[in-house]
């Protein structure tokens, strides 16, 4: 797609660090290392987010993803865990909108990555549960 920059990275227009190639996909690394490694990986097809995915690309995407975390643990032996993170349209932090998966090398508790979950548990009821898992469960296609 014209005037995307991951486009461009794909087409060798924009020039990236390389990690792996296939038809599918390219797996490169991120320009601000948020730790060492830290890599995207891209669907070469241009869709914007994770809501543009059929079953067929999702499959072939994601399936593709264990592998680059095995060899990023294989390259970096003081690598302790890694992030996954996905963020889909400007609400949720996306600012490239040709959809991408970070994976973000794990150090130590003090690296420079940092996600957290607010536990609101105890606001929702069992009633409230169920109504909200129901809702979504209804428009699974
Ligand atoms: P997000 O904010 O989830 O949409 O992530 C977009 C990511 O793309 C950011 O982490 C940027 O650092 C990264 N990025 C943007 N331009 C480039 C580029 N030319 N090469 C490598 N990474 C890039
Ligand atoms: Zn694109």
């Amino acid at each position: 797609m014209e005037n995307c920059i991951f486009c461009k990275i794909i087409n060798k227009e924009i020039p990236s660090y390389s990690v792996y190639e296939d038809e599918d996909i390219y797996a490169f690394l991120d320009i601000t290392q948020t730790t060492k490694g830290h890599t995207l990986v891209i669907p070469k097809k241009h869709i914007t987010d994770i809501f543009d995915y059929d079953d067929e690309l999702a499959a072939v995407v994601f399936s593709k993803v264990p592998k680059i975390a095995r060899s990023m643990e294989k390259a970096f032996p003081d690598m302790q865990g890694l992030n996954m993170v996905n963020n889909n349209k400007e609400m949720a932090y996306q600012s490239v909108f040709h959809s991408h998966i970070h994976l973000i090398p794990r150090y130590t508790k003090k690296d420079d990555f940092a996600l957290t979950f607010k536990d609101n548990g105890k606001k929702y009821t069992s009633e409230m549960m169920t109504k909200i898992a129901k809702s979504i469960q209804e428009e699974i296609e």
